[in-house]
């Protein structure tokens, strides 16, 4: 990137000084090297000069012409004065008007040879035809100073208050022509020889003043060879700085267990189904990991109900088989009850211990997760407080990934001496993204779901049609089926005017007195929680009333209903982890989405792809699209640089290259020793997120 140029403070700049420097930093410029990277958001093209007696009313038009006159006008009884200037091209004259700037006047004087920009009116009085209402102008000087503001493709920035787009358009350009020389390229030639993309100084040069060749349309969308080259810049720092953190990882010594199979033998026994092929070849991936002398680092995508917790729980067997212990970490109280739950039930005759460790527990087993007397500890982020001391961790298992950032994992990862690690996560997105996201994780996918699962009819209601809903929910649990109605919130409030969990289970209770209705939430006594729902998983609630605390993981095959009440306030995706609660047995199930109207253009977009697609992966490539990938991933809290030109999912070919070229470098030279400016760059990049290079 910039050599020395991220030191150069700008108010050294020609036109800059400490008034305008202070300005500049409320655009985040404080350096000359920010200032080349604070890009035009948008381009005019005023390369095309109009003769006067040519212009057509309405249109932005740039002339050329000779000054005839430039006075200050003052109107008879009003408080305003007008600075006119006639121009003259041969074919025409031409006013320019400025309403209350008489300092204008000092900077023309007849003779001046002048461009005008802006949009051609009609002059209201007699006399000349044409007239622009503030146009840019331009003088051209003779000391055949280049024109930045008129006669080309113009840069146009975001200002802020004290600074014109004109004075910050000088300032660019004065520090394009004298730095632009020093910007020096830490990236090394071949590889963006290879890319085929231009070079950097050229490409900074023609982002903020292009040259008449370039494509506007492109540029305006930022999408020009020169946008793509400062974007492949980006990734590959990324990618590099994800590359050197899994070398790391890969160079240091893990545990290399040695199973016999005994524990695994026993389970499929107790278990009432067989593994899909799918969660055979991904545990094959696990046991090929843990059998090697170094840490396992795997993500294992699939969609919601494809089975991952057993997978999850094989590779915690084969853990305490060797005698290590293992955690499982979930998102949410809810979830961590219920896997402590199911895989209690699995393990029973086993002899192995599990304990369950939670933040609203009031008896913590630390002593006995510390002694090793602990097998197997299932919870949630209480797991990776302080406090919390293993006595041989050889496995972590962190459910529903896409809650936890890249900080939680290595926090978790920490409380042993690199334990072997596993990540799942059921939102499906694509694998280069994956990749990156993940970061430093290998890779498996369960793509196929247990046989005998029919796909979840969705249906989309309004208010109006509640009998009908009433009337679905009865035969349904009348068939012997359970029901989930999910509210967005718990309790009334004067803040919005939401339907409640509280008066929703009210009403169902008045309406169904033969039904057993019950609420659950989140801020409800954990032991309250799990009795509630031990009880309906054994079917004795038939209509479970809640929030989107039953969002991820939550299993109860019998259950083949969701109601989820005012479903236009809930995102996709977790439109979609809620309804992979349901049709988890072999029963037909339904989801029915109660959309209150009225309701933007986006819900209904969300709740027609429910209503279309039962497929994970098409739904998170939608929810992709409407959100954007910074909201969608939560990026700032997943330990991520924060990308400002590049965006991962627009720019998916530049970040397969990115990751390509910057994994094939760190394998020929893992410290980039012979880089050493690409290193630095690189420190600089991932500052205060990952500590490079000290892992290995
Ligand atoms: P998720 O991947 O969403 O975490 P779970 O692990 O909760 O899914 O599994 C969903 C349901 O599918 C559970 O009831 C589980 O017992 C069941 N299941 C898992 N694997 C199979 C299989 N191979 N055949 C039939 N049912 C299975
Ligand atoms: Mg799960």
């Amino acid at each position: 990137m910039v050599k020395n140029l991220s030191d150069f403070q700008i108010q050294y700049i020609k036109g800059v000084g400490p008034k305008r420097a202070s300005l500049l930093t409320r655009l985040g410029i404080k350096t000359v090297k920010d200032a080349l990277y604070y890009l035009p958001y948008r381009y005019e093209d005023r390369s095309n000069i109009r003769k006067i007696s040519d212009l057509r009313y309405g249109n932005t038009e740039t002339v050329f012409g000779k000054v005839i006159s430039a006075e200050v006008i003052r109107l008879p009884g009003r408080n305003l004065k007008i600075f006119e200037l006639t121009i003259n091209d041969g074919s025409g004259l031409l006013k320019g008007k400025w309403f209350n700037q008489p300092f204008m006047k000092k900077n023309f004087k007849v003779g001046h040879e002048v461009l005008l920009c802006g949009s051609v009116k009609r002059n209201p009085y007699r006399g000349i035809g044409f007239e622009m209402d503030n146009p840019e102008y331009e003088i051209v000087s003779d000391d055949g100073d280049p024109l930045i503001h008129t006669n080309r493709v113009v840069p146009v920035y975001r200002v802020t208050s004290g600074l014109s787009v004109r004075q910050i358009r000088s300032i660019m350009f004065n520090i394009l022509t004298t730095c632009i020389k020093d910007v020096s390229d830490t990236i090394p030639a071949e590889i963006i020889n290879r890319t085929a993309l231009p070079d950097l100084s050229q490409s900074l040069s023609q982002i903020h003043f292009p040259d008449s060749y370039v494509d506007v349309e492109l540029l305006n969308r930022g999408v020009s060879d020169f946008h793509k080259r400062l974007a492949f810049d980006e990734l590959f720092m990324l990618e590099l700085g994800l590359a050197v953190m899994k070398r790391g990882s890969i160079l240091k010594k893990g545990i290399a267990f040695n199973p016999g199979g005994t524990f695994l033998k026993r389970l499929m026994e107790v278990l009432p189904f067989r593994l899909t092929r799918a969660q055979e070849n991904v545990f094959n991936d696990i046991i090929r990991d843990m059998k090697r002398p170094y840490p396992m680092n795997r993500l294992i995508e699939g969609d919601v109900g494809c089975g991952k917790t057993i997978v999850a729980l094989m590779a915690m067997l084969t853990a305490a088989e060797c005698r290590y212990q293992s955690a499982l970490m979930a998102p949410t109280e809810i979830l961590a009850e219920q896997h402590y739950i199911n895989i209690y039930r699995m393990i029973e005759d086993l002899g192995l211990k599990l304990c369950l460790l939670t933040g609203s527990m009031k008896d913590r087993p630390l002593n006995k997760i510390a002694s090793g007397e602990i097998d197997m500890v299932v919870g949630t982020h209480a797991l990776i407080q302080e406090g919390v001391v293993f006595k041989n961790l050889g496995l972590v298992v962190i459910d529903e990934q896409h809650r936890f950032g890249v900080m939680q994992r290595a926090l978790l990862r920490r409380k042993a001496n690199n334990p072997d690690v596993l990540v799942m996560t059921a939102t499906p997105i694509p694998r280069t993204l994956a990749l990156t996201l993940y970061g430093d994780l290998d890779y498996s996918v369960i793509d196929e779901l247990p046989p005998e699962r029919r796909p979840v009819t969705t249906l989309l209601f309004n208010s109006k049609q509640k009998d009908y809903i009433y009337r679905i929910i009865k035969e349904e649990v009348k068939k012997g089926r359970q029901v989930y109605v999910v509210y967005p919130i718990i309790e009334e409030s004067e803040k919005t005017d939401l339907r409640s969990a509280i008066i929703g289970k009210n009403a169902l209770e008045k309406f169904f007195p033969e039904f057993k209705v019950m609420l659950l939430h989140g801020r409800m006594k954990a032991q309250e929680r799990e009795e509630i729902m031990a009880s309906f998983k054994q079917g004795e609630i038939d209509i479970l009333v809640t929030t989107t605390v039953i969002e991820v993981g939550v299993d109860v095959p019998n259950a083949t209903l969701m109601l989820i009440i005012h479903a236009e306030r809930f995102g996709l995706s977790q439109l979609h982890q809620l309804r992979g609660r349901i049709g988890r047995g072999s029963y037909q199930s339904y989801c029915i989405l109660l959309a209150y109207e009225p309701y933007r253009e986006e819900a209904k977009r969300r709740l027609d792809i429910m209503v279309k697609s039962n497929d994970g992966f098409r739904i998170a490539e939608e929810d992709l699209n409407i959100r954007g990938p910074g909201e969608f991933f939560g990026t700032r809290q997943s330990g991520m640089p924060d990308l400002r030109i590049a965006n991962i999912i627009r720019d998916g070919m530049l970040l397969s290259k990115a990751r390509r070229e910057a994994f094939s470098i760190i394998d020929r030279d893992p410290d980039l020793k012979g880089f050493p400016l690409l290193r630095k760059s690189l420190e600089t990049f991932w500052e205060g997120k990952i500590e490079l290079f000290k892992t290995g």
